[in-house]
Parts: C-alpha cells; sequence; structure tokens
C-alpha cells in the first residue's frame, strides 16, 4: 500500500502520504519569525522554538517541499498555520467557517492576529453542508465527515468550537486501522479520555468544543481501530517513531496492544 503517515514533534505537523503528498498542519514558523504584528508580543510570551520547520524537516528526510500536493489545516492558529509559502505550490485546503478569519486578515487589517495568503495561493475551503450526500459520511460519533479522496482513506472531520473551521482528520494506514489527528480539539491526553472537557480560556465556541471533545471521548472508548493524536500531546513525541519513519506499523501494533488489554 502506498500509503504513509509520519509525525514530526514541534506542534504537530503530520504528514500524509497517500500517492501524493499532503500535510496535516505545518506547526510553528522558522525561529518563530514572521507573524502578524498583532500577534508578536503574544507568541514571545510562549517562547516558541523552532530551529527547523517542517520544509527543512521534509528536506532532512529526503522530500522536496515543492512536491507536496495539500496543505491541510486544523485551523489557523499560529503553532498550526506555519508558513505556508515554504511549500509554495500546495493547494491549501482549510474548513469553511475558517474563512472569515482571513477576510481582513494583515496588511488589510494591521490588527489582525492572522496572515493574508499570497494572492492567487490555491485555497480550497471545505464546507460540510455543501458535500455531496455521496461524499458525506460518519466516523462514529462525527457525523459532518468529508469523504477527501473518495476511497475511504482520508476522511476530513468537522470538530467545531476551538476556532472557526476547525477539522480533524482520520487517515486510513491499514484496511481496518485508522490514525485520528485531532488538531486541538483537546489540548491535553486527559482531556478525551477522563471525559473532561476543555479548558474554557483556548475555546472560541465553549459548547461546541465541548460537543467536539465529547465526540472525541466516544471514538476513545467505542473505537478499538482508531489511535488518537492530539497536536500538543508530548506523550506522543516519545511514543510513536517521528518523521521519515512510518506511522502505520506502529498504529497497528497499538490497536492489536488494545485488543489484547480488553480480553485479558
Ligand atoms: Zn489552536
Amino acid at each position: 500500500m502506498d500509503r504513509h503517515v509520519a509525525e514530526e514533534a514541534d506542534d504537530g505537523y503530520v504528514i500524509l502520504w497517500d500517492g501524493w503528498l499532503s500535510l496535516f498542519d505545518l506547526g510553528i514558523r522558522k525561529h518563530a519569525l514572521g507573524y502578524a504584528p498583532a500577534l508578536v508580543d503574544r507568541i514571545k510570551r510562549y517562547k516558541p522554538e523552532c530551529e527547523q520547520d517542517v520544509a527543512d524537516l521534509l528536506r532532512h528526510g529526503g522530500v522536496d517541499p515543492g512536491q507536496v500536493d495539500t496543505i491541510i489545516y486544523s485551523h489557523i492558529h499560529f503553532d498550526h498555520i506555519g508558513d505556508p509559502e515554504r511549500i509554495p505550490t500546495a493547494r491549501i485546503v482549510l474548513g469553511a467557517e475558517g474563512k472569515v478569519l482571513l477576510q481582513d486578515a494583515y496588511p488589510v487589517n494591521p490588527e489582525s492576529r492572522y496572515l493574508a495568503f499570497r494572492a492567487g495561493r490555491e485555497v480550497v475551503y471545505i464546507d460540510f453542508d455543501a458535500q455531496s450526500d455521496a461524499l458525506n459520511k460518519f466516523f462514529g460519533p462525527f457525523d459532518r465527515v468529508f469523504d477527501y479522496h473518495g476511497d475511504g482513506s482520508l476522511y476530513l472531520i468537522d470538530g467545531p468550537g476551538h476556532l472557526q473551521g476547525h477539522m480533524l482528520v482520520a487517515a486510513r494506514v491499514a484496511p481496518n486501522v485508522f490514525v485520528l489527528l485531532s488538531g486541538d480539539a483537546c489540548h491535553s491526553r486527559e482531556c478525551y479520555a477522563s471525559g473532561r472537557a476543555v479548558s474554557k480560556e483556548f475555546e472560541a465556541h465553549w459548547s461546541l468544543a465541548q460537543e467536539t471533545a465529547r465526540r472525541l471521548y466516544q471514538v476513545h472508548k467505542a473505537l478499538d481501530n482508531v489511535v488518537i493524536i492530539l497536536a500538543h500531546e508530548r506523550e506522543r513525541e516519545t511514543e510513536m517513531p517521528l518523521f521519515p519513519s512510518e506511522l502505520n506499523v506502529w498504529a497497528v501494533e497499538e490497536v492489536e496492544k488494545r485488543k489484547q488489554r480488553k480480553t485479558q
């Protein structure tokens, strides 16, 4: 199967390879430089370090960033959006509700926290209300799900609440095994593993974010064939192989281990 999934550390950008190359989030911009001026002081408080961004890591792994076909964004917070101009030829895919954040992005609005995409950049907005019934699927408790390739290999999942347009991605890594890349639907493993609600301070829409986290918890409880990976889940950096190693075999083993624990 020509399908590989890999994750690199540093706030969760994940690489999906399915005949063509897609990225899910780009992490932080290199040296955390080049953000909209209205964000600069806020970012300094976090003291992010990013010596190598995703384009550097691709090159070190033997992949030319020019080969990337698609950047799928979970959402456009600074630690996920990275610098799309480092992957200049890729199509951008974003949840349609995120469009409003970009309508007056910097420099049109000097106060905006968001940078406008380069003029002429191809951006595809995923409108879950407008998808045909044939491509609108369920993924466990999530009922607004777009079958991106139309072959069940990659699902884009509406996961509202954290920020407008927030999406999760489920990638099939074996005939009946998925990794669910959850963006910021939850910020830590405890959030979904315990069913505890997400933290109010991080969410644009509190009740929607709670509902998305609740559904993630249901996936965790009910779907044995799904490995959940949160963008900020620090445990995963040491638990799982990082790019250029693949996740596929590891994910299948995780599923097997869980099934064994249940039968013991
Ligand atoms: Zn976020």
